[in-house]
């Protein structure tokens, strides 16, 4: 056996996990013994040491390696299982399906909780001549720390085919800064079916293979299998981890302080109210309402707050 070295498991699929080296080799990868020794199960995106091994099985197609070790994670998301992320790139579209803005708060608040930065990215933007959808979402997040993107996959599909250099959107952050956001990091897509991920996908990392139009994703092997945990490579330390499964908030597992950890530009001011534990909803002294008034908190995204907090308040009660 050669020594051990780095890689990151980027699938796995009943019991073997496949490992990119940092060449970009694929090695398909046994993990025996390393729940015994580490107690920890390998999750995609994990960074492992493995070893090769040099009388591979002569019917895979793929080296073979041995995990030896998990490297110390991160951070770690249950649902998708996943592990070593950067960050959330929540993916929506302009129309075609409307925002669901109680959806889209939902997903921020997991995020904000697993200490995740997130980035969100309004897709069909060729769709949004008239209806100032843009620019509600811009006053919407003008206060939170969030990274916003307008683009059309649909054109700048059609422009790339053409051959012109240039990319759909006029604005300064469209597809090219969206591009440069993602480089180097490993990356979390997640929104509503339809948005345009598999679409986005294949733009700007076609060898992937998405199915567009549906919720089942061609492997290369040519069979439809339900989506799995994958990591896809855009190079060899840019990844994108394509949830199918990124569910929206789960209220029964949610405190109302997560609630009011969950709104960024909320919590950055809770700690001056008159009183601790204020609910930011009819407390004297409140700053996060003195704020709503200086219109420093957006009105929508308060009134998603507000009815998150009560919305898990009545779940509790029961
Ligand atoms: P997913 O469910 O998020 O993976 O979405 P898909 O990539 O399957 O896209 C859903 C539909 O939207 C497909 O019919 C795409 O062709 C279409 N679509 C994707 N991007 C755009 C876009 O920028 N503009 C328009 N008009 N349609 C798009
Ligand atoms: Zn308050």
């Amino acid at each position: 056996m050669s020594g051990a070295v780095k890689g990151r498991i980027i699938r796995g699929i009943g019991g073997f996990y496949y490992v990119k080296d940092a060449k970009g080799r694929e090695f398909s990868c046994k993990a025996k013994g390393l729940f015994r020794k580490q107690g920890t199960k390998p999750l995609v995106g994990d960074m492992c040491m493995f070893e090769e091994v040099p009388e591979s099985d002569p019917d895979s197609a793929l080296p073979v390696g041995s995990i030896t070790e998990i490297l110390p994670r991160k951070n770690e998301l249950i649902r998708p299982a996943v592990a070593n992320v950067d960050q959330a790139v929540l993916f929506f579209a302009l129309k075609d399906p409307d925002v669901n803005p109680g959806l889209l708060d939902g997903f921020l608040v997991q995020m904000e909780l697993g200490g995740i930065p997130a980035a969100l990215v309004f897709n069909k933007s060729d769709l949004d001549e008239q209806s100032g959808m843009e620019q509600r979402l811009r006053d919407r997040f003008a206060n939170a720390p969030y990274r916003l993107f307008f683009i059309s996959v649909k054109e700048a599909g059609s422009e790339q085919a053409e051959g012109s250099s240039d990319t759909a959107s006029e604005d300064e952050e469209g597809l090219d800064s969206l591009r440069a956001l993602l480089k180097g990091r490993c990356s979390v897509l997640a929104g509503p079916s339809g948005a345009g991920k598999s679409s986005f996908i294949n733009l700007i990392a076609p060898h992937a293979l998405m199915e567009t139009g549906s919720i089942s994703q061609k492997t290369q092997r040519g069979k439809h299998t339900t989506r799995r945990s994958e990591l896809i490579s855009l190079d060899n330390d840019t990844f994108i981890f394509d949830t199918p499964g990124f569910t929206a908030l789960d209220y029964d597992s949610l405190t109302k302080e997560d609630v009011q950890r969950g709104f960024a530009e909320i919590r950055k001011w809770s700690g001056e109210c008159r009183f601790s534990g204020c609910s930011h909803i009819t407390e004297p002294g409140c700053r996060v309402l003195e704020k709503l008034e200086e219109g420093q908190i957006s009105r929508e995204r308060y009134s998603s707050y507000v009815s998150m907090y009560k919305a898990c308040g009545e779940r509790k009660r029961y």
